[in-house]
């Protein structure tokens, strides 16, 4: 596994090669202005004690408060987190929405906790660390493993700290916790808006076959979002197998065999195979929606797909992202293509803070709209400096941030 920090500065380092925004500049966003580690001792059901090590970083705050998700993975840490914290930072800036960038994390495999051990370890994350967290501050939401309702108990428990009665310090929290319309689809729905955007421009067919990896929620939707509007979704997978069948898959059928035995594997008419196979299979639309170092130097040269739409963040490395240049796979790259989730975190923290409740209808026309105009400004920047669009995203986030300094 590369380290994902370096993979993001390399990122940095080459943007500044495309325009030049000043060497200060770039050194201020080398490093994030915060970065905290923290211990969570947490009683457990057995009665034994055990403590966890638990992260936030926030990272840039120009544009508004530090905002981004919380991971619970046993293969968290610092360095991941900071790359995540960097992304945020763009992230926010590329879809023009006034928050800034910040990460957070516990090193645990949550499915190995009771629930009650999960909640207490979400409350004793927030009790470390409410000082630096506030509507105005820093305003977390969920991440990999971490749900709506992981979020209510945080949102409870900084309220307990804090008396703070908005409940906008969180977002991703269940609709009748404060949390906004929307929000679950959000990263899926806003991903499919930008290829939509892009797919006119890249000359893809009406109807795409598109492979998916990772079936959580930002896959799952997609995976939906894209079937509904007539495209094909012929592979997905989860963190342990894959399943792929050319005629497309029946996704409902897809979800209820999961369900019964936990696994996508063996489902019926479909072919078993691995991730990586996935990965390089023939489709137009390859979407990485799982973690970071998927796409390497070892299989860009393999991936068959038309274009690549990253609903993960950085699922490609800077070496494979030169690999898939050269080949002309054009990569959707993350910090536009999923950031749905966030644009409707925001939504979500504007409505708790005015008191409002938008309704559905409101919030993906808000959203689409962001999105439209950033998918286009993004492409643009990239025509203009004949670079990637990758390059065009980070040249649109550092223009925005440049300009706020
Ligand atoms: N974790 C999500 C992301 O990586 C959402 C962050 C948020 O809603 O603040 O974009």
């Amino acid at each position: 596994m590369q380290n994902p920090y370096q993979d993001a500065m390399h990122q940095l380092d080459k943007v500044s090669k495309v325009k030049n925004f000043g060497d200060d500049f770039i050194a201020r966003l080398r490093i994030p202005d915060r970065d905290i580690r923290i211990s969570i001792p947490v009683s457990m059901d057995d009665g034994t004690l055990k403590i966890f090590e638990g992260y936030r970083v926030e990272y840039n705050n120009t544009l508004g408060p530090y905002k981004g998700g919380i991971r619970y993975h046993p293969d968290t840490e610092i360095n991941e987190v900071k790359a995540l914290a960097f992304w945020m930072t763009l992230k926010c800036a590329v879809a023009g929405i006034p928050m800034g960038g910040g990460k957070g994390g516990i090193t645990v495999d949550p499915h190995k906790l009771s629930k009650a051990e999960l909640e207490r370890l979400s409350r004793g994350w927030v009790k470390k660390l409410s000082d630096v967290l506030g509507p105005h501050k820093d305003v977390p939401a969920p991440d990999v493993n971490t749900t709506p309702e992981i979020m209510a108990w945080m949102a409870d428990e900084y309220a307990k700290i804090t008396g703070d009665k908005t409940r906008a310090t969180f977002t991703g929290k269940p609709i009748h916790n404060g949390g906004s319309e929307g929000r679950g689809v959000a990263t899926g729905l806003g991903g499919f808006y930008v290829f939509n955007i892009l797919s006119k421009e890249l000359n893809l067919p009406e109807k795409c076959k598109v492979a998916i990896q990772g079936f959580g929620n930002v896959g799952a939707n997609a995976a939906e979002i894209f079937t509904q509007h007539g495209h094909i979704v012929i592979a997905v997978s989860d963190s342990k197998s894959a399943i792929y069948k050319e005629s497309g898959l029946d996704l409902e059928k897809v979800e209820a065999h999961k369900k019964n035995t936990g696994a996508l594997k063996d489902f019926e008419g479909a072919k078993n195979i691995t991730n990586e196979e996935l990965l390089e299979l023939n489709c137009d639309v390859l979407i990485p929606a799982a973690f970071e170092d998927q796409i390497t130097k070892d299989n860009a040269d393999k991936i068959k797909a038309k274009v690549i739409l990253e609903l993960a963040n950085g699922p490609t490395t800077p070496e494979a992202d030169e690999i898939l240049y050269q080949k002309n796979i054009p990569v959707i790259p993350d910090i536009l293509a999923n950031s749905g989730g966030v644009t409707v975190s925001y939504f979500e923290w504007e409505q708790n803070l005015k008191g409002e409740h938008w309704t559905e209808k409101q919030v993906f026309n808000k959203l689409k709209t962001i999105l439209d105009y950033s998918s286009k400004k993004m492409l643009s920047k990239a025509r203009e400096f004949k670079t990637s669009l990758r390059m065009g995203a980070f040249i649109v986030a550092l223009e925005r941030i440049k300009e706020k300094y």
